[in-house]
């Protein structure tokens, strides 16, 4: 058994990695300042006897002593990390040096989730870690892609100068039960402005691409990229290699949906990436891992969270993940 601390634990991916990490027997100290994560994502880990949740806003020191640590803290999308950039950009940094910080004092190791953001709009397709990204350092999405940019370089700094074991994965779009409904993602908001009948907002002509990992796939790799040995310090990138386009996604949650919603176009947002593929060559080897649930399937199981949570009739414990969904169809 490990103690494992998860920041940005009661975040979507964050309170589904509480739940795998529990269910594999470890203890977990999740630690969430609540910003973009509601209290309900954990709700229904209150009473595990290996869970304890803590308040806390990582941009301050923290003294806990565990094995290992997770670090999810950070606004995730759009709307959110720029509603307050500063506080983004300190989120990644300042919480980046007392996790390190944290991480070093009791020799424990560190796993990053940084993000397919830091190449950001890419002239390499698909991206490889050894492209360094075409990032603007001043621009409405700086805050969150520039501040992961620099939480990589502490992580690297901190495992060159003292040997921490960090663990750096880049983490392509990924979807699922549990997304906040008005983040403004694009699944969160296309699944529920199918449910509910309302216009489908497309930004620009709709023809840029994204590739959609379903967040079962996704926590696999990282739990893998955590338990890799100590020379392994990534960067690796995780994500779903097939790629859509934004009206192709579209259209699919309207049949999926059987939903009468109209397709609307809006203007694309600032500095918004035209393309974006993860080439996860290097995953696969040093991983043994390649995402298994395609995007049919994970928006099914996107679609009955979201009909459930609509009509009010879902509480959050009952995500269930799609491999053990299947088992009990069987
Ligand atoms: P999320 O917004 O649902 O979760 C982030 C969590 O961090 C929330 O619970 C929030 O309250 C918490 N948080 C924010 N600032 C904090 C602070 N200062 N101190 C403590 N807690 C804080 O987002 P998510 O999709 O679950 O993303 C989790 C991590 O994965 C983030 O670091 C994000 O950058 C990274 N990531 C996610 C995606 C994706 O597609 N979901 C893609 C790339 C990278
Ligand atoms: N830190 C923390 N918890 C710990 C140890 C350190 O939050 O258990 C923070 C502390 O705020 C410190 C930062 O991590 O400033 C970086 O720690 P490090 O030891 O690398 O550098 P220091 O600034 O202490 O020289
Ligand atoms: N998008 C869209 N309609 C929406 C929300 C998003 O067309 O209602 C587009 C957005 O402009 C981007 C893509 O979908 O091109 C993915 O957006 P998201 O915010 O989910 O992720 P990111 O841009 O960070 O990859």
């Amino acid at each position: 058994m490990k103690r494992i601390l998860v920041t940005g634990g009661a975040g979507f991916l964050g309170s589904h990695l509480c739940d795998r990490l529990l269910a594999e027997g470890n203890d977990v100290l999740c630690v969430d300042n609540f910003f973009t994560g509601p209290k309900l994502n954990v709700a229904h880990l209150r009473d595990h006897p290996g869970f304890e949740l803590m308040r806390h806003d990582v941009t301050f020191p923290l003294y806990v002593e565990v094995d290992e640590i997770y670090n999810l803290a950070c606004p995730a999308s759009p709307i959110h990390y720029q509603l307050d950039p500063v506080q983004t950009t300190k989120t990644s940094v300042h919480g980046a040096i007392n996790m390190l910080g944290l991480a070093k004092r009791v020799k424990a190791k560190i796993l990053q989730a940084s993000t397919s953001e830091v190449y950001g709009d890419p002239e390499l397709h698909p991206q490889t870690e050894a492209y360094w990204g075409r990032v603007n350092p001043v621009g409405e999405r700086s805050c969150y892609d520039e501040g992961k940019r620099c939480a990589e370089t502490l992580c690297f700094d901190y495992w060159r100068q003292h040997r921490l074991r960090v663990k750096v994965v880049r983490i392509f779009n990924t979807y699922g039960p549990r997304m906040h409904p008005d983040d403004g993602r694009v699944v969160s908001n296309f699944v529920v402005q199918a449910l509910k009948g309302k216009d489908i907002t497309i930004y620009g002509d709709g023809r840029q691409t994204r590739s959609f990992c379903y967040v079962d796939d996704l926590l696999e790799a990282m739990i893998r990229a955590m338990n890799t040995p100590d020379e392994v310090t990534g960067p690796i990138n995780i994500g779903n290699p097939c790629e859509f386009t934004i009206l192709e996604l579209a259209n699919l949650v309207i049949d999926l949906t059987a939903s009468r919603s109209k397709l609307i176009f809006k203007p694309l947002p600032a500095d918004d990436p035209r393309q974006r593929q993860p080439d996860i060559t290097l995953a696969k080897k040093l991983l043994g891992w390649a995402p298994r649930i395609e995007l049919k399937e994970g928006l099914e199981s996107t679609i009955r969270y979201f009909e459930a949570q609509l009509s009010g009739a879902m509480a959050q414990a009952e995500v269930i993940p799609i491999a053990r969904a299947r088992e009990l169809s069987d």
